[in-house]
């Protein structure tokens, strides 16, 4: 039995706050070249209770990572990163305390029904959880986007992951059913509801993306690197006219160019299709965004690109993709209407098969 808050800490919590884990339609690896990625929130979401102490002590306990009922600790200044889950929590009181803001101690309970590094970001709503409990609890000025930029801090100045502005802001302010179109250089972002006719499915592969950290980083440092040969600042100022000069480059930095410039305009097509409901356009951009991160970008793995291809042979779906990171994880499928159960069982029945992993469908939700 999972102990409750009660039960770990003699009281109940004071505050309880949520943030949803997310699945990005498209625009993979381009938020941190400075370009678009269009993620939406998922049902499945992260939930934080929390008690402030008199004290400076923090004690902490995760459902999903905590071995029998063991309480981890840290004193509220003397945060040192130690590679376990703690990283995440002394990272968002060192942000806080550097971005100005004092806290005292506190009780701190997570669980969460966002698996665990499958591309759909766990880490994120576990920070703009953490912080949305603690703007509660200590009445800190901030708001949503604020909260974000504090996220993405932990993660990069703290934990050590040097990720993108999407998945804090998807966690912060994305909502279910609406994608959120970021353009991640100009921090502006537009709303895009999902048109009627479409039914989102996210299957989780089971491969869960064990060395994505390191991988993450050299395609990071590839994408630098290139910048700096073509003379931008950010891939994101590079057009498609231009791809010709970047792909004299030296390999494989020729083809991460091409993956970053192509997907940046397939995230525009994929709004314009959103919006105007061309299912069939929107279904080939997500086909050519995988194929662009198998071959270009080589983020895919052999059971993801089953998956993709099983969606293929489904007449019930316009299109499907590798979402979030690569290296494992999960894809994003978009089905006829009222077929996203059936057909997201179906293919993750016959995935199951074929590969002997365990996958879970996320989205829909039964
Ligand atoms: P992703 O964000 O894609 O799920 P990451 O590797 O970025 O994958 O983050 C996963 C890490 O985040 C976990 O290894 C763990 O340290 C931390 N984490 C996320 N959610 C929780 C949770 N509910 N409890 C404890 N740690 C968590
Ligand atoms: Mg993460």
């Amino acid at each position: 039995m999972t102990p409750s808050f009660q039960e770990l800490f003699g009281a109940p919590p004071e505050v309880v706050s949520h943030a949803p884990g997310r699945v990005n339609l498209i625009g993979e690896h381009t938020d941190y070249n400075g370009g678009f990625v269009l993620p939406m929130a998922i049902p499945q979401q992260t939930h934080v209770e929390l008690r402030r102490r008199p004290d400076r002590r923090v004690r902490a306990f995760s459902v999903n990572t905590s071995k029998e009922g063991k309480v981890l600790e840290f004193e509220l200044g003397r945060e040192t990163v130690g590679r376990t889950w703690l990283d995440y929590v002394q990272g968002v009181t060192q942000v806080l305390r550097d971005a100005g803001h004092t806290l005292s101690g506190f009780e701190l309970r997570v669980s969460s029904e966002v698996p665990l590094g499958s591309g759909l970001s766990s880490s994120a709503s576990l920070d703009v959880g953490l912080l949305r409990a603690l703007r509660e609890a200590f009445s800190l000025p901030m708001d949503d986007v604020q909260l974000a930029l504090l996220g993405q801090k932990v993660e990069v100045d703290f934990v050590g992951a040097p990720v993108g502005v999407m998945d804090p802001m998807a966690a912060s302010i994305a909502s279910q059913g609406v994608a959120l179109f970021l353009d991640t250089r100009e921090m502006r972002f537009e709303r895009v509801p999902l048109p009627p006719g479409l039914d989102p499915i996210v299957i989780n592969s089971g491969v869960a993306h064990n060395h994505a950290a390191g991988d993450y980083r050299v395609r990071r440092a590839e994408c630098e690197k290139a910048a700096a040969l073509l003379g931008v600042s950010q891939l994101r100022e590079l057009s498609e006219a231009e791809l010709p000069r970047a792909e004299k480059l030296p390999e494989p930095l020729g083809r991460r160019v091409r993956h970053v410039v192509t997907e940046n305009a397939r995230v525009l097509a994929t709004v314009k299709a959103l919006r105007s409901a061309d299912l069939p356009t929107l279904g080939t951009l997500f086909y050519a965004s995988h194929e662009s991160q198998r071959l270009d970008y080589e983020v895919s793995v052999p059971e993801i690109d089953l998956l993709v291809g099983l969606a293929r042979e489904d007449a019930d779906v316009y299109g499907a993709r590798l979402t979030g990171g690569g290296f494992g994880g999960s894809v994003v499928m978009m089905a006829r209407a009222g077929t996203g159960a059936t057909v997201a069982s179906r293919i993750a029945q016959r995935y199951a098969q074929r590969s002997g992993q365990r996958p879970t469908v996320l989205v829909p939700q039964t």
